[in-house]
């Protein structure tokens, strides 16, 4: 049988044709699932493609945004570069494709000390140097992590060479400045300086002319030769201080001193302006405030003496108060005046030097406009403040705050018991009533006052029974003994009269008057203590020290040296000398003193009993001299001796001349020109009777040489 035409062969095809049929139809579906995913694989190759192009772009973005601020970038591991930008690449003088990979570094110059900031960033200011010279870069220094937890060190530097070469001309134009400056204090000092010796030269003289006996015409033009030249000395004056004050060249003494004493020299040199122009000048030191303070004096008496200067001079009714307290630890001075008070805009500039609260040309006074800002400089050197308001009732009000320790050993001075003592306080002045009442309230007394007699009058007469009055002649001479009179007759145990030192030499003698006594304005509490405090018999009107000389009348004449270069400086001491009963003797230089001072100690000449020594002389200067004298005396003389007074006299006492002077071996060093004053206290010292003579020593001596 014929295979095919077999039933079992027709089936074997149609199953043949099926799975034909069913692998045609799987090739067919794979096939449109792959047309599928190809067509899927070309949209996503597509998207690649795109952010291909904007990761390109965006690169290219901040690769320009970089290299367009100019900032040098470089990543390095280690020290081989990993990656640098163009910038970077220049500073090296590399190209960028050479640089990756290399282990380049700039030459480094110099270094300032780096900072860290938080997160463990480092910022430093590098010099390098360059193909185009040295470049000041500023680094920020930072560890940045890249693949597989590794690491890379990355700089980010900018170049600062212009703002360091800023900074270099600020500083070199500021010391400029400053040199320049320190120079033209140096000269104001210089010729400052220089200027005080010829000018001392014609006060001087104007001095010893105005005592010739002159007609009255001449005496007013010498007395204008005088205001004039003070006027004059006490402008460069100003100025050295000020130019001295800039250079830095003010040296503070700490030394202990006496505040009282401070006081009253400063109300004794400005009293008789004050009294020239017909104000009061009071001064008033707060009870219980210390005797002794520790700090510089004289520098403290230049601050008061400026500002009280300045209150008399602006001011022509009412006066001058000067109080001295302590406020929280602080020492506070007060000057106050009733003068025109300066306008409030102008109360921080008048601190500022060669300002004026008026600047315009039609001002009336006279003044550098130095006065203040050396009080400021001087006050701020001391560690203390000055400033100016306006005082209540008118006028100006300067506070000054120092902190001066107190000295050790220094005492309060003590309070007399006047509880239930009434004083009548007879008045019309500003300030010294009010510092009065101050003084009287602290020893537990009541102060009641009057401002002229009609009111005293009343009060007498009202039922309160006074114990004592104090009647200021200011009120009227006439008047106040008119007051005197009333006060006796009503019961008053003590009546004082309060007078200037002007007026106590024309006001002839208070108990004749009708007073029981007098007390000199700027009155001290002291005094009044003591005039009002029960005594065990009565004593004698107050005299206060200032006005009376002892020595003078019966001093012995005394030989005095003067060694000093300048003619007319010599001759005015020499002058003056003669004026206090002395015989002077003059040496040109050191040289010729020191031969006159060995041949009187040698007894080969005459022997002196002070010598004034100029501190700047040719040939030997007075230290020199001073020195070769005090070893002469060690060699020559027995240890018994007492050594000569020596003196020293400078144009400038500043506290190194002084400080030079004493090391040297001198006892004192007065300024120039030589203060009548000064200088009589050192002959009344010497003369004290019998102790001075180098070759007669005596006991008296040494104290004297002690206390010095
Ligand atoms: P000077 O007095 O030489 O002008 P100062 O520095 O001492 O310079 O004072 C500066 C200015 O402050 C004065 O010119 C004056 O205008 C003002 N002044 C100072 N003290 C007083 C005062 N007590 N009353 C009114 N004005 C004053």
């Amino acid at each position: 049988m014929d295979p095919l035409s077999s039933p079992w062969a027709a089936v074997s095809v149609v199953v043949l044709a099926l799975f034909a049929g069913i692998a045609a139809l799987t090739l067919l579906r794979q096939r449109d699932r792959i047309v599928r995913q190809a067509a899927e694989l070309a949209g996503d190759v597509e998207t690649l493609n795109d952010r291909l192009w904007a990761l390109a772009d965006s690169e290219e973005h901040y690769r320009s945004l970089i290299e367009a601020q100019g900032d040098l970038i470089v990543r390095r591991d280690g020290a081989r570069i990993v990656y640098a930008n163009g910038a970077y690449a220049a500073l090296l003088g590399l190209g960028e494709a050479e640089i990756v990979g290399s282990l380049a570094q700039p030459r480094l110059v110099a270094c300032r000390p780096a900072l860290a900031l938080d997160g463990g960033a480092r910022v430093f200011d590098e010099c390098l140097a360059t193909p185009e010279g040295e470049r000041w870069i500023s680094w920020v220094e930072t560890v940045v992590p890249v693949t597989l937890g590794r690491t890379v060190l990355q700089r980010v530097g900018r170049d600062i060479t212009a703002r360091i070469a800023g900074e270099q001309e600020l500083v070199e134009a500021r010391a400029r400045a400053e040199g320049a400056n320190e120079a033209k204090s140096r000269f104001l000092a210089t010729v400052s300086h220089e200027f005080r010796t010829p000018l001392n030269g014609i006060l001087g003289m104007a001095d010893l002319l105005g005592d010739t006996g002159l007609d009255p015409e001449q005496a007013t033009y010498v007395r204008a030769l005088r205001t004039s030249g003070e006027a004059l000395l006490g402008l460069v004056d100003d100025i050295l201080d000020f130019a001295k004050v800039e250079a830095g060249k003010l040296e503070l003494a700490n030394e202990r001193f006496d505040l009282g004493l401070l006081v009253e020299t400063v109300s004794e040199l400005m009293a008789p302006r004050a009294q020239a122009k017909g104000i009061e000048l009071a001064a008033h030191l707060a009870p219980g405030l210390p005797t002794h303070l520790v700090g510089d004096r004289d520098r403290l008496r230049q601050i008061l003496l400026n500002l009280v200067g300045n209150a008399i001079k602006f001011t022509d009714d009412g006066g001058v108060g000067i109080r001295i307290g302590r406020d929280a630890g602080l020492i506070a001075i007060e000057v106050a005046d009733t003068g025109p008070g300066i306008p409030e805009d102008r109360r921080q500039a008048i601190f500022e030097e060669f300002e004026q609260a008026d600047n315009s040309a039609a001002r009336r006074h006279e003044g550098t406009g130095l006065g203040l800002a050396i009080v400021r400089r001087l006050a701020v050197l001391m560690g203390g403040s000055v400033g100016v308001e306006a005082r209540q009732g008118g006028g100006s009000l300067f506070r000054v705050s120092l902190p001066l320790p107190v000295a050790v050993e220094a005492a309060v001075p003590a309070l007399p018991d006047w509880c239930s003592k009434h004083v009548l306080v007879v008045s019309d002045a500003p300030f010294g009533p009010g510092f009065l009442r101050e003084t009287i309230a602290a020893a537990g007394g009541i102060a009641t006052l009057a401002a002229d007699a009609e009111e005293a009058m009343a009060r007498l007469r009202g039922g309160v029974s006074y114990d004592a009055a104090l009647v200021d002649q200011a009120i009227g001479r006439d008047a106040a003994i008119a007051l005197a009179g009333e006060i006796r007759a009503a019961g008053l145990v003590d009546c004082l009269i309060m007078l200037s030192p002007l007026e106590r030499r024309q006001f002839g003698s208070p108990r004749e008057a009708g007073f029981t006594g007098f007390l000199v304005k700027p009155v001290r509490a002291r005094s009044l203590y003591e005039r009002l405090s029960p005594r065990p018999a009565p004593v004698a009107p107050v005299v206060e020290a200032s006005s009376v000389h002892p020595q003078r009348a019966s001093r012995q004449r005394l030989s005095v040296l003067v060694a000093e270069d300048n003619e007319i400086n010599a001759l005015l001491a020499t002058r003056t000398l003669e004026r206090f009963n002395c015989a002077p003797v003059w040496a040109r230089d050191g040289r010729e003193a020191l031969a006159a001072i060995e041949a009187g100690l040698n007894g080969a000449g005459p022997s002196f009993d002070l010598v004034l020594l100029d501190i700047r002389m040719p040939e030997l200067d007075g230290l020199a001299v001073a020195r070769a004298v005090r070893t002469m005396e060690r060699d020559r003389v027995g240890p018994d001796q007492v050594p000569l007074p020596l003196v020293a006299v400078s144009a400038n006492v500043a506290e190194g001349d002084r400080a030079a002077a004493l090391a040297a071996g001198m006892n004192d060093c007065l300024a120039k020109p030589l203060d009548r004053a000064a200088l009589q206290r050192w002959l009344d010292r010497v003369a004290l009777p019998g102790a001075f003579r180098l070759n007669a020593p005596s006991p008296l001596r040494r104290s004297f040489v002690a206390i010095l």
